[in-house]
């Protein structure tokens, strides 16, 4: 079943720094505080009726849910937790740091309906979390991870790609990725990395000393890491940042795409159907691929259907429900003889 989701953002709050590429009240969109009274009458007003909990979702993103004053985070979830008990959603999402989790908040989670905990783990690297200020390191990502699997919650991971200090951004993203996946998550999120106004990496980048990637650039990090996450089974609900009014306002600099995500399938895609053609003397080739996939797998401006023809290939495409979301199937060839 399709995941729905009613979402509160909650920026900076319990963050003991400002890791140096983040604003999220550009991302949010949101400066004011969210009050528990808010979450009950939005709850109130936008979630289905009682008995139609299956798939909604009350999100509580940004910031660091789990480091906030322990009495401000339990009102927060004592008022969403009234419409999981009146079965108006099935479950709570928080997204949290590493290093703010451990048995006495998993068990305050589990109290109040929590069921999946996202951690934004960003990077395996060490230096590279250093550089970024993150303040914490990949062990912290790997006890986190594994107390929150003990504890029967669906563990989720977001990572960026292209950070600053990273040396060797296409080998970094899937080193992460490898990670990752051996800390086995049910989802991931995968972001590139964007300058914002307000931020330090905004000072690094007016000085040249962090140069973003390029669209390209990101996108053959993230086609590497979610190829990983794809061998291993593990699900990317998000790929890039959502088009928001506020994110583009602060945006300086760097790969942001409103396809972005859809991009990274179409990259997928083509690269599968090239790894799957026997030999070049194809003419036309039809492929299946997974549902909703078609334009993507047609691409943006028809990108992959130019780029097959720029290699004297047609190319043909129909979805098969089937198949999984980036699965490619060949139906059939005509050679250029025939
Ligand atoms: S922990 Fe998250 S919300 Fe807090 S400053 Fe870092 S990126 Fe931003």
């Amino acid at each position: 079943m399709k995941e729905r989701r009613l979402a509160f953002f909650i920026p900076h709050k319990g963050c003991k720094q400002s890791c140096i590429f983040c604003n999220q009240r550009a991302i949010s969109g949101k400066i004011n505080e969210v009050c528990p009274n808010e979450v009950f009458d939005k709850c109130n007003l936008f979630l289905p009726e009682p008995g139609n909990e299956k798939g909604m979702e009350i999100a509580f993103f940004g910031g660091s849910f789990t480091a906030i004053d322990k009495g401000y985070m339990t009102q927060l979830l004592e008022a969403a937790n009234h419409f999981i008990i009146q079965r108006r959603a099935s479950g709570i999402r928080i997204s949290t740091r590493p290093d703010s989790i451990d048995e006495d908040i998993l068990e305050t989670l589990k109290k109040y309906s929590v069921k999946a905990i996202e951690l934004g783990a960003q990077s395996s690297d060490d230096s590279i979390l250093l550089a970024n200020e993150r303040g914490h390191d990949h062990l912290s990502t790997t006890k986190a991870s594994n107390l929150i699997r003990d504890f029967e919650f669906s563990l989720g991971l977001q990572m960026m790609v292209g950070m600053y200090g990273d040396k060797d951004p296409k080998m970094t993203a899937i080193k992460t990725a490898e990670d990752f996946a051996f800390l086995r998550p049910q989802t991931m999120r995968i972001y590139p990395t964007l300058v914002l106004k307000g931020t330090k990496l905004e000072d690094l980048f007016n000085s040249g000393k962090y140069v973003p990637l390029s669209v390209k650039e990101a996108i053959d990090c993230t086609v590497e890491a979610l190829s990983v996450f794809d061998k291993a089974d593990i699900e990317t609900i998000r790929i890039g940042l959502h088009s928001e009014m506020s994110l583009h306002k602060s945006f300086l600099a760097g790969p942001y795409h409103p396809a972005f995500g859809e991009k990274v399938n179409s990259r997928i895609i083509r690269n599968k159907v090239m790894n799957l053609l026997e030999n070049e003397r194809i003419k036309t080739v039809k492929v299946a691929v997974g549902k909703g996939m078609k334009s993507a797998a047609i691409g943006q401006k028809r990108e992959n259907i130019v780029f097959f023809n720029s290699l004297g290939i047609r190319l043909i495409i129909e979805e098969d429900e089937k198949l999984g979301k980036r699965e490619v199937k060949i139906l059939n060839t005509i050679d250029k003889e025939n």
